[in-house]
């Protein structure tokens, strides 16, 4: 029962991740988030059979069936994430599954929109090296929301309460070190966009896991980092990498896998 729900949960994310990657593409651009998708490169309408997420690229082996134009490995990629995600999401809140249908389905519905905006969030700026301001502020949203909404565990939990004092200060926590560096270094270590996502993820997270997912952001980050600098002669060091995706990774293993690294 646990592995089909699963599963079905993660084809679920596929279809979703196939949407974000229409969200990421369109966004900040004149197009709307309607219409069929076509080829970047010769506008050849794809049918059903091209829109089948991960397969369709497998099958078409990663070119255009029209024009033969190589399609960006983006796609597959961030359907597998979302796809694996989801799965996370649901094998999470498995208990609350069994438990009450309802209240998963509104804690579910809540995390999945929560994370499906910080893959679109962590991907744009791998692409665009910016964070857009209006993405953090529906994260930060979101999260704050929560703070009256969730009980301890994150699951939905009525009537609405205060949230507790470090619950509230967690956003502007996490928040305050990524605006120091930006503010010392004048935004050559670290983008403003940093710092207001920061926000949206602390409140998300609360304390403990938010710490702990900005330490593993920058633990990964800096073996990245230093991969980049020996095998890429593109990458110095000054080039400029996108932090989100990191931050992005931090935030899903401190959620998916309760990480309190500093006893706080
Ligand atoms: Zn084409």
């Amino acid at each position: 029962m646990i592995s089909i729900l699963t599963i079905i949960f993660f084809v679920l994310g596929l279809i979703v991740g196939s949407f974000l990657n229409v969200v990421i593409i369109r966004l900040n651009t004149e197009r709307s988030l309607g219409g069929r998708s076509g080829c970047m490169s010769c506008g050849h309408i794809l049918s059903w059979h091209e829109l089948i997420p991960v397969f369709s690229f497998l099958l078409l082996q990663g070119r255009c069936s029209k024009c033969k134009t190589k399609i960006s490995i983006q796609y597959p990629l961030v359907e597998l994430i979302t796809g694996l995600v989801f799965a996370g999401l649901f094998l999470k809140f498995q208990d609350v599954f069994f438990l009450n249908t309802l209240i998963f389905s509104f804690t579910y519905a809540y995390y999945a929109a929560v994370f499906s905006l910080i893959i679109v969030i962590a991907v744009y700026d791998l692409k665009h090296k910016i964070i857009p301001d209006a993405l953090s502020l529906i994260l930060a949203i979101f999260g704050f929301v929560g703070l009256f909404f969730l009980n301890s565990n994150g699951v939905l939990s009525l009537p609405i309460h205060l949230p507790t004092l470090w619950g509230f200060l967690s956003g502007f926590i996490i928040a305050a070190p990524f605006a120091f560096f930006w503010l010392i270094s004048r935004g050559a270590w670290m983008g403003l966009g940093d710092a207001k996502l920061a926000i949206g993820l602390g409140w998300l997270l609360g304390l403990s896991r938010a710490v702990s997912g900005v330490v593993v952001a920058f633990w990964v980050g800096a073996i990245v980092g230093i991969f980049l600098v020996i095998f890429s002669k593109e990458h110095g060091m000054k080039s400029e990498i996108p932090f989100a995706p990191y931050l992005a990774l931090g935030t899903l293993l401190a959620f998916l896998f309760e990480l309190h690294l500093f006893g706080i």
